[in-house]
């Protein structure tokens, strides 16, 4: 099967490393495996951000590490075994901002890209050329090529304005209340080459527990990705349980483009025209979405089996519902 999964950083790295064990990849080929599985990954560049001249690719960087055999496993981010000399040096010379965690390793990935960039490389060029070093097993493209940065408008008492979304959620920790989320430079920006012939030649599309504005939203906003996507068999994962985000502050995201903590809301959020199937929670069993086929589960991501589990059980989903809209003579749609 050829997947295509729109991820984030750290839910939709988790899922990804569940949707690789449950496809046999990485694994050692056996003699009855006679069909390829693929999985090529749109990754969110929404959260990425200059910061002392280097470009950072939270997103991207997460998914390559944690499929790589690179990331922190304890923070979910970041290199394993980092330290943090050069933040501690760049704060010693007084520079801003001091509330990013830039670390030693990490910092090698960002001078490399740093260098291709200036070299003139796209960021989708440059993305493969780090996956030959962390061969994360899936091939992994960033959303576009273009610049699209998400900002959070806030109002802190001292007037209404826009701040990058990194400085949202981890100065702020999503605490100042966000009046809108704006994809800047989405309505300009196109797919990254590679990215709408992964979607026509996929057998499924399946939408990770990754944050459902800022990492799915920002992909499914850059022009023609989600039409792309609407004509195949999605199948989504619910990242909210019984009325709440399980990591993290994806509430407070939701809040702000004014839909519910809910994974019905959700569901309808991201459109019965996209999604044929979801996945719900057994504490959400009952949600019912109009048009879109939901079904219950365990879905706590808690170690690699229960995670290797809830893939397995959305593309058994998509196959199913492929199958049933092969037999209806329509398109998954
Ligand atoms: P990203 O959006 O993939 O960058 O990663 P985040 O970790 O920021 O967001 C993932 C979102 O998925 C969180 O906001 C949670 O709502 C959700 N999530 C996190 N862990 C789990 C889990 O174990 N199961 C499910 N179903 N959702 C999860
Ligand atoms: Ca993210």
């Amino acid at each position: 099967m050829r997947i295509v999964v729109p991820a984030g950083g750290i839910g939709g790295a988790r899922f990804l490393r569940g949707l690789k064990a449950a496809l046999g990849i990485g694994a050692p080929a056996t003699d009855e495996q006679t069909t390829v599985n693929t999985i090529t990954v749109i990754g969110n560049t929404g959260d990425d951000i200059t910061l002392f001249g280097l470009r950072i690719c939270p997103d991207l960087d997460t998914v390559m590490y944690t499929l790589g055999g690179g990331i922190d496993e304890e923070q979910g981010w970041g290199r394993a075994d980092e330290t943090f000399t050069v933040k501690e040096e760049l704060a010693a010379y007084g520079m801003k901002p001091t509330w990013f965690g830039l670390g030693d390793r990490d910092t090698a990935t960002h001078i490399v890209r740093a260098q291709m960039i200036a070299a003139g490389y796209p960021l989708s060029a440059i993305t493969e050329a780090l996956c030959d070093r962390w061969r994360p097993g899936v091939r992994l493209i960033p959303m576009t090529d273009d610049q699209v940065e998400t900002h959070v408008v806030v109002d802190d008492g001292g007037g209404r304005r826009a701040i990058h979304f990194q400085e949202w959620w981890i100065r702020h920790r999503a605490a100042l209340p966000a009046e809108q989320i704006i994809s800047v430079g989405a309505d300009a920006a196109g797919p990254a080459p590679g990215v709408l012939a992964a979607v026509a030649e996929a057998d499924a599309v399946i939408i990770p527990p990754s944050n459902p504005v800022v990492s799915v939203g920002s992909i499914l906003n850059v022009p023609g990705i989600r039409e792309a996507m609407v004509g195949k068999t999605v199948v989504g994962v619910s990242p909210i349980i019984g009325g709440a985000p399980v990591r993290g502050m994806a509430d407070a995201c939701l809040t702000a483009i004014g839909v519910e903590t809910g994974a019905g809301a959700v569901a309808e959020h991201l459109g019965p025209d996209l999604l044929d199937g979801w996945l719900v929670d057994d504490a959400d069993a009952g949600t019912v979405v109009e048009g879109v086929e939901v079904r219950s589960r365990p879905l706590y991501m808690s170690d690699p089996a229960a995670t290797e589990a809830i893939a397995r059980a959305a593309v058994d989903l998509a196959v199913e519902l492929a199958g049933r809209g092969a037999a209806d003579g329509g398109t998954g749609g």
